[in-house]
C-alpha cells in the first residue's frame, strides 16, 4: 500500500478550496428558487431534512446511532442504557450529510397530548422503523402501524424504512422467513389501514457493513442532486476503465452516490476498511500541530490486492472520498485517471454551488440541466 500526501495538484486543477464545501453543502432550500424535494413537506427549523428513529425499547436505535455515527464499537453498546427521552441528534459536524436523527424511547404514547406530532413528524424526510429480528415482533408490527398513520396523517411526504435488524444472531433461511413474515404482516396492516404507503425493508446489524449499507440506501432517497452526482460517476468510470466508484461521507462511511454497475457487499466493505486505515494513517501521520484534521484535499491511497485488484482513495473535499475499484492493468493509466478525477471534482463542486447561485452560468462541466457534458477523457484507443 502506498500512501501519498502529493505535493502538488497535478494538471493545475487545484481550484477547489480545501473544506470550501462543508458549511454551504446544506440542501439548499432556503433559496425559493430551488427545487424542495419533499414539496409540501416542511423542513425541520434549520433546513435540515430530519431522520427519525424509531421503535420499541431495546430494538436497536441508540445502538445503530452510535455505531454509524460516533464509531462506537458494537460491542460497547451491550453497555448503553435505555434511551429515556427524545435523544435529537445533530449528523452535521464535519460530514457531508446534514440531517437530524430522533431517537425516540421505545415506551413514547402518541395519544399523550404531550407529544406533538405536527412539529414531529412535519418536517421529517425518512422514518425508520426498527424491528428486533431476534424477539417477538408483535408488538412492533402493531406500533408500526400505529407511528405510520399517526405520521402519514401529518406528512405524506415521509419515506418510510423498517430495519428488521439484529440479523446477525439468524441463520440465512430464518432471516428470509422473517422478512417475508414481516413484509406480509405490514403491508397487510397498511391495506387495511386504507394507507397508500410503501414501506422500504432492510435486513441489519451492527456487526458488519449491513447498517451502513441501509443507511446509505435512507440517505441518498434524501439527496436532491443524487440522479446528478450519478450521472457523473457512470461518467467517471466509463473513462477511466474503474469497475466501480463509491462517493463516500467519510465520518459515517455512508456513501451518498455510486455507479450504475450493481452493489456487492463486498467491495462495499473493502471500500469502508480502505477509509478506515486512510483515516487511521493520516491521524497517526499526517496531523500537523495546528490543524484539526489530516484528511485534506492531498489526501489520496492506493491499495494493491493480491487478486489484481487495486483501490484508489481520493479526497472530494472535507467531508467526501472518493473510492474506485478497478484493474491493476487499468491503474497503469493512473495520468488519465487524476486528469478525470480533477474534472468529476470540479463538476461535483459546481452541483453544489448551482443551489446557492442559480444565476449562475454553468461552465463547461455541467449543461443547463446540471448534468455534466462528459468532459472527461477517455482511454487513447
Ligand atoms: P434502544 O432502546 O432501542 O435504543 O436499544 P439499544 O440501542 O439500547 O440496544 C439494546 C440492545 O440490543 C443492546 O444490548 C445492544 O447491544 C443490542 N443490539 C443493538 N443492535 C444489535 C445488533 O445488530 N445485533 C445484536 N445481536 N444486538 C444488537
Amino acid at each position: 500500500m502506498s500512501y501519498n500526501q502529493e505535493d502538488e495538484e497535478p494538471f493545475g486543477y487545484s481550484q477547489m478550496p480545501v473544506g470550501s464545501f462543508s458549511k454551504q453543502l446544506g440542501y439548499g432550500y432556503e433559496d425559493d428558487n430551488d427545487q424542495d424535494p419533499f414539496p409540501g413537506a416542511p423542513m425541520s427549523s434549520d433546513n435540515k431534512p430530519r431522520i427519525l428513529l424509531m421503535g420499541l425499547k431495546r430494538s436497536g436505535k441508540s445502538s445503530i446511532q452510535k455505531v454509524v455515527f460516533t464509531k462506537m464499537s458494537p460491542n460497547e453498546t451491550l453497555f448503553l442504557d435505555s434511551t429515556p427521552k427524545i435523544v435529537k441528534e445533530d449528523i452535521s459536524n464535519n460530514s457531508f450529510i446534514q440531517f437530524q436523527i430522533w431517537d425516540f424511547p421505545g415506551q413514547i404514547d402518541f395519544f399523550d397530548h404531550t407529544f406533538d406530532s405536527d412539529t414531529i413528524f412535519g418536517g421529517c424526510g425518512a422514518l425508520i422503523f426498527v424491528i428486533d429480528a431476534q424477539d417477538d415482533y408483535t408488538d412492533a408490527l402493531i406500533r408500526l402501524r400505529q407511528t405510520t398513520t399517526r405520521a402519514y396523517k401529518v406528512n405524506p411526504h415521509i419515506k418510510f424504512e423498517v430495519f428488521i435488524h439484529k440479523v446477525d444472531g439468524l441463520s440465512d433461511d430464518d432471516k428470509m422467513d422473517k422478512q417475508r413474515d414481516i413484509h406480509q404482516r405490514a403491508n397487510d396492516d397498511l391495506q387495511e389501514a386504507g394507507l397508500d404507503i410503501t414501506f422500504s425493508f432492510y435486513l441489519t446489524s451492527i456487526y458488519d457493513h449491513s447498517i451502513f449499507e441501509a443507511f446509505s440506501k435512507v440517505v441518498q432517497k434524501l439527496i436532491p442532486q443524487l440522479p446528478t452526482l450519478e450521472h457523473l460517476l457512470n461518467i467517471l468510470i466509463q473513462n477511466s476503465c474503474i469497475e466501480k466508484a463509491f462517493l463516500f461521507d467519510v465520518v459515517s462511511k455512508i456513501y451518498i452516490a455510486t455507479d450504475c454497475m450493481p452493489v456487492d457487499m463486498q467491495s462495499y466493505e473493502l471500500c469502508c476498511d480502505m477509509i478506515d486505515v486512510v483515516i487511521d494513517i493520516s491521524c497517526i501521520y499526517g496531523a500537523l500541530e495546528d490543524e484539526a484534521t489530516a484528511f485534506d484535499n492531498k489526501s489520496s491511497s492506493t491499495i494493491k490486492l493480491n487478486n489484481g485488484t487495486v483501490l484508489y482513495l481520493r479526497e472530494v473535499n472535507k467531508c467526501l472520498a472518493l473510492v474506485c475499484i478497478l484493474r491493476e492493468e487499468n491503474f497503469d493509466k493512473q495520468g488519465l485517471i487524476d486528469y478525470n478525477f480533477h474534472c468529476f471534482r470540479t463538476a461535483i463542486q459546481e452541483v453544489f454551488e448551482l443551489k446557492e447561485n442559480t444565476k449562475q452560468k454553468p461552465s463547461k462541466y455541467l449543461n443547463d440541466t446540471g448534468l455534466s457534458n462528459g468532459y472527461m477523457q477517455g482511454p487513447a484507443t
